[in-house]
């Protein structure tokens, strides 16, 4: 057969809490290359759905997830990375104490497992793809702006080198005009071959690059396709005026 499997397949995916369903039968295929948004009202399994693709702390409790094919969803949080998936999360994740060039090279170590000249020059490169100034990366992490934070925290997991990067709300706290300088940054690291995952309620940054987006309710799918049809879909609508 020709057929070629998608980068990355997320198949009858689940992951309950008790009597909670907060993943509830969650299925996707994402190609090489895209930008694939997902948004929903709070609550609705967004961050636990980047959780179990990544394996924190474990992977679903029912269902695949596939990269390339390969079955991926029963390896560990480090061995995914490994195999090429990076994340952001929600709350700052930085190590304040540190320098946003080791906070990047720490990326580098633990998401490819590099070391030494290697890691410091996926660190290096990492903070030039975000544009952290050369000035900026002797500073510790909690003392630069929330917006270079983002660039940061960007570029750490980017340093690992991976092919698909999960963004799990990297707006938030962020003006507008940053919220734009984020678009930017998003692109910058797509065009560069990274396929991105991201989840946001800033409507306009999803719009504005996501070339697929995806609407989670209560646990479910309730709507996938072009963006620009997907936010005019009266279920979608609903979700979101009924909260
Ligand atoms: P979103 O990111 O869309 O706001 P979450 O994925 O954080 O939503 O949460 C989905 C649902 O799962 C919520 O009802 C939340 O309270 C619940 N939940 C998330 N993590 C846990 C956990 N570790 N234990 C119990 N319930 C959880
Ligand atoms: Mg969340």
């Amino acid at each position: 057969s020709t057929h070629e499997a998608p980068l990355l397949e997320v198949r009858n995916v689940e992951r309950r809490f008790g009597a909670l369903v907060a993943v509830n039968d969650v299925s996707f295929t994402v190609p090489a290359g895209q930008v694939f948004g997902i948004a929903g009202p709070n609550g609705s399994g967004k961050s636990t759905l980047f959780n179990v693709m990544t394996g924190i702390p474990f992977g679903p409790s029912g269902g695949k997830v596939l990269l390339e094919g390969r079955e991926i969803q029963h390896l560990r949080a480090h061995e995914i990375s490994r195999a090429g998936i990076a994340r952001t999360f929600q709350k700052d994740a930085e190590f304040a104490t540190l320098s946003a060039f080791e906070n990047a090279y720490a990326g580098a170590v633990y998401c490819a497992g590099l070391s030494g000249v290697q890691a410091r020059d996926e660190a290096a490169k990492a903070l030039d793809d975000v544009g952290l100034g050369e000035e900026r990366r002797d500073k510790a992490a909690g003392d630069l702006t929330v917006f270079e934070r983002k660039q940061l925290m960007i570029a750490s997991a980017i340093a690992g080198r991976p092919r698909i990067l999960l963004l799990d709300e990297p707006a938030a706290g962020l003006t507008r005009p940053e919220v734009s300088a984020l678009a930017e940054l998003i692109r910058t690291v797509n065009g560069r071959g990274v396929t991105v995952l991201l989840i946001e309620h800033v409507l306009p940054l999803l719009l504005s690059v996501s070339q697929h987006l995806m609407i989670l309710n209560h646990g479910s799918v309730i709507a996938s396709g072009k963006p620009a049809e997907v936010v005019r879909d009266p279920q979608v609508v609903e979700a979101y005026l009924g909260k």
